[in-house]
């Protein structure tokens, strides 16, 4: 098992998800992520990504849903405003699924202990019903769902998109299996993620939000890291970390307004490899959003190495503004109820 090496899955189907307008959500992405990957400099093994089976697609979906995704193949349609089906899109989102499940399947087998998957569509905004927000099969959930299929107990999801994971959130939200983190902004799409949103039964306390209003920058995500995510992965003793890692945090990105950088994203990632070295889990990266290509390029690229390497210390020196600190103790305080090197 060596950790200079990245588990890759990539997939020509994910290019052929390509909306006829003008939709961010493009294959332009992929090549960007591509190049990214490329311009890191480090030694990928490709993993050949597969279909996901009816099985681990039920473990995230409900039956009435993938029925109706089913009928689409060879269609074309809107499933709600933003998010479109075409043709070939429900063969890309079974695989982009189904890459994900065979990823994390390998990392609990320890074939690698980190991973990528470049994936498109992506998943986080699709909800056990439906698709939404650019999403038609939650990957990261699915992936999830697989690694406890392959023996792992305890699986935790870390979601940087700069939008809530609501369909993520809503899967295991009764479930103390799987501790699910997310930093976003807010109030903003899809207007879940609340602080108060802790999980139900079983599940209370392992879902953490971390809202954060809209000019959140590098110093206030590392805050968020060392404060909140980082202490309750540690307490959480995960056997395989997952990222849903989407770069629309970005300083640049025309979708969202979050300043970002491609070294911050680098130290969100290294700091959660560190994580995963601590508790002897592997880790593994799996593609959200990102709408700005020269920005998804330079994140990815960053991502990639501290996937490798680690965290790199960087200079602490700025002073975070009264509002965010506010709802970094906020959101620390409501995680200390159950993670106690929360602070
Ligand atoms: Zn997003």
């Amino acid at each position: 098992m060596s950790s200079s090496e990245i588990l890759l899955v990539d997939d020509a189907l994910f290019e052929t998800h390509a909306s006829r307008s003008n939709h961010p959500e493009r294959p332009a992405r992929l090549d960007a992520a591509r190049v990214g990957v490329a311009r890191a400099g480090v030694r990928v093994r490709p993993l050949p990504a597969r279909d996901a089976t009816r099985l681990e697609l039920e473990a995230a979906h409900l039956p009435g849903y993938l029925d109706s995704l089913e009928r689409l193949r060879g269609e074309s349609a809107m499933l709600d405003p933003d998010t479109y089906v075409v043709p070939r899109s429900v063969e890309a989102a079974v695989r982009a699924a189904g890459g994900v499940a065979e990823l994390a399947t390998a990392l609990v087998r320890r074939e690698a202990k980190r991973g990528m998957a470049l994936v498109r569509p992506p998943g986080h905004h699709a909800e056990p019903d439906r698709a939404m927000g650019f999403c038609l099969l939650n990957n990261i959930a699915v992936g999830a769902r697989a690694a406890l299929a392959a023996g792992a107990k305890r699986v935790a999801i870390v979601d940087f998109d700069v939008h809530h994971g609501n369909g993520t959130q809503s899967i295991f939200y009764g479930d103390a299996e799987v501790l699910f983190v997310s930093l976003h902004q807010w109030p903003f799409y899809p207007w879940t993620g609340a602080v108060t949103e802790t999980g139900r039964g079983a599940g209370v306390g392992f879902t953490v939000n971390v809202p954060l209003g809209a000019g959140a920058d590098d110093v206030v995500y590392r805050e968020a890291m060392r404060r909140i995510v980082r202490p309750a992965v540690r307490d959480f003793r995960p056997e395989i970390v997952l990222m849903s890692a989407g770069f629309d945090a970005f300083v640049n990105d025309p979708l969202a307004s979050m300043m970002v950088t491609d070294a911050g994203f680098g130290g969100i990632v290294g700091g959660l490899v560190e994580e995963a070295e601590h508790a002897g889990a592997p880790i593994a990266l799996v593609l959200e959003g990102g709408y700005d290509l020269r920005g998804l390029e330079a994140c990815v690229a960053a991502s990639a190495r501290a996937l490798i390497d680690g965290a790199i210390a960087g200079p602490v020196l700025a002073k975070i503004d009264p509002a965010h600190r506010a709802e970094l103790q906020t959101a620390a305080s409501s995680a200390a109820r159950t993670w106690r090197s929360v602070g």
